[in-house]
């Protein structure tokens, strides 16, 4: 749980501007969907969050601490992303229980850790195997296993179910929400799927350009003439 502020951020690419001076608060626990077309700099802006790409200028502060010079592994974030970015020689345990080893968590702790987050995604059946002995909806578990093992104050999403399919798609899109109801951790979501932005969002930041058009709840967005 933390609270985000993004005070005119800025994200320049040599003299091309891409993020011209976004503004907004993401209240503790609170799940928001980044939407927008191709180009918009949804990416940019959740690479940023993430500490995955520089800031221009301006200031991203969590929990009031800006965090724009943190490392990644500083942020107490936790991402997970569309390829699912798993460690192929490693099996699920291990890439589970990896961030926590640098940590320097016990193994004792690790363990529990580990198959607390395989219970709550059932993947406690998997956790010998490697990711290429995996579904496509097996890794997708596992890549939100390992961002819940580490109870970040945030979690950032780019577009995690965009290679599943339909079916799965939807089905994994409840258990996100219900997952982050129930551990209240603030979600940053990016994707361009406006039913899965509708369904998830508490509130939706849509960007035009680099810049916010509208930022509110699903029905008062859509709702306008
Ligand atoms: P989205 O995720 O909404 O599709 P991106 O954040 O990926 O948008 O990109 C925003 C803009 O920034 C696009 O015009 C893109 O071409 C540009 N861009 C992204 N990364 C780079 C880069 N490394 N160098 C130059 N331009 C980039
Ligand atoms: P090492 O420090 O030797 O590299 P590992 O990272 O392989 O240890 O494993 C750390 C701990 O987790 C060990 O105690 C190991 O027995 C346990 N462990 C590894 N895989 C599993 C699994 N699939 N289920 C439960 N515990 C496991």
């Amino acid at each position: 749980m933390a609270d985000i502020i993004l005070d005119n951020l800025r994200k320049s690419y040599g003299n091309t501007d891409v993020i011209h001076g976004i503004n907004g608060q993401i209240n503790d626990s609170e799940f928001v969907v980044v939407v927008g077309a191709s180009g918009c700099g949804k990416s940019t802006l959740l690479r940023m969050l993430a500490g995955l790409e520089t800031v221009t200028s301006g200031d991203i502060r969590i929990d009031g601490v800006r965090v724009n010079d943190l490392e990644p592994s500083q942020r107490d974030i936790a991402m997970v992303f569309q390829n699912y970015a798993l460690y192929p020689h490693m099996t699920v345990f291990e890439n589970m229980a990896y961030s926590l080893k640098i940590q320097g968590k016990s193994k004792a702790q690790i363990k529990d850790a580990v198959q607390r987050a395989a219970d709550i995604l059932e993947i406690t059946a998997y956790l010998d195997r490697k990711p290429r002995q995996l579904s496509g909806g097996q890794r997708q578990r596992v890549a939100m296993g390992r961002a819940i093992v580490r109870e970040p104050k945030v979690f950032l999403f780019d577009e995690p179910l965009s290679n599943l399919d339909a079916k799965l798609r939807v089905q994994m899109r409840v258990e996100i929400k219900q997952l982050q109801k129930r551990l209240g951790t603030t979600s940053v979501y990016v994707t361009h799927d406006q039913v899965e932005a509708m369904t998830l969002g508490d509130r939706l930041m849509v960007l035009n350009a680099g810049k916010v058009e509208q930022f509110g709840a699903p029905i008062d967005l859509y709702e306008q003439p």
